[in-house]
């Protein structure tokens, strides 16, 4: 099997999930290509290994892989195989901005750059979230950090890592940083933070990184922005530490 940003096992856990639902078939995979689970522009898993680990008849495997390929989020090469589509989300559900801007979205920052722009920026909403978001919004952080210990491969803890960041800009009710965390978390799906993710991952890094989530989502919750700040700081710097400054 081509490295695809998945593995065989990775492969043949997230298809058992599926238990035999044709519709569930189409939503995992569609979820686990916009989460990246799947490299843009890496080869799919074939027909028959998706039919095999999920018990479906092929043609019904078939008529999931063409929806998906209606929605451009893979492309089939007669001859060459299917694979992940590389076209950025916008681009894919078809844009209607057609400006200047166009010309940066298919250029994807290196893990650096995203780092060192998270970690100055991040820290920032801080006051924002504790003197706008709502109870419930805070819980549903909360929620979300929480769904990181459930993460049993690389690219679960990155979907609730992404998830859990998106989150922090959405719940200052600022549409200028619930803008800048959308193009972020659009950013987290290109090939070469996934890569460097995937290559350098581990449980024990992660379990670092989840306990200072949920430390983080506590000082929030007690609206004390200070403490809240400082945790996310030094969190976001473990994470420029592991980018390689
Ligand atoms: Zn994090």
């Amino acid at each position: 099997m081509p490295a695809n940003g998945t593995n065989e096992n990775d492969l043949q856990e997230m298809l058992a999930t599926v238990h035999g639902d044709k519709q569930r078939l189409e939503l995992i995979l569609a979820e686990a290509i916009q989460t990246g689970a799947f490299l843009q522009g890496s080869r799919f898993p074939t027909e028959r290994a998706i039919a095999e680990y999920t018990g479906l008849a092929r043609n019904t495997v078939r008529d999931a892989l063409s929806r998906l390929a209606n929605r451009g989020l893979i492309v089939r090469h007669v001859g060459r195989g299917t694979f992940v589509s590389t076209l950025p989300q916008r681009q894919r559900k078809g844009s209607d901005r057609s400006d200047d801007a166009n010309q940066w979205r298919g250029q994807q920052p290196s893990p650096r750059e995203l780092v060192e722009f998270r970690s100055e920026c991040e820290p920032a909403l801080v006051p924002m979230i504790v003197m706008n978001a709502s109870d419930d919004e805070l819980d549903e952080l909360e929620h979300l950090a929480l769904k990181g210990r459930a993460a049993a491969t690389w690219w679960a803890c990155e979907a609730a890592d992404a998830a859990f960041h998106a989150h922090l800009f959405a719940v200052t009710h600022n549409s200028v940083c619930f803008f800048i965390g959308d193009w972020l978390t659009q950013a987290r799906r290109g090939q070469s933070w996934l890569a460097l993710k995937q290559q350098t991952f581990s449980f024990q890094r992660w379990g670092s990184y989840q306990e200072e989530h949920e430390t983080i989502v506590r000082h929030l919750k007690s609206r004390d922005i200070n403490a809240a700040r400082k945790v996310l700081r030094n969190h976001l710097s473990h994470v420029q530490g592991w980018v390689g400054g």
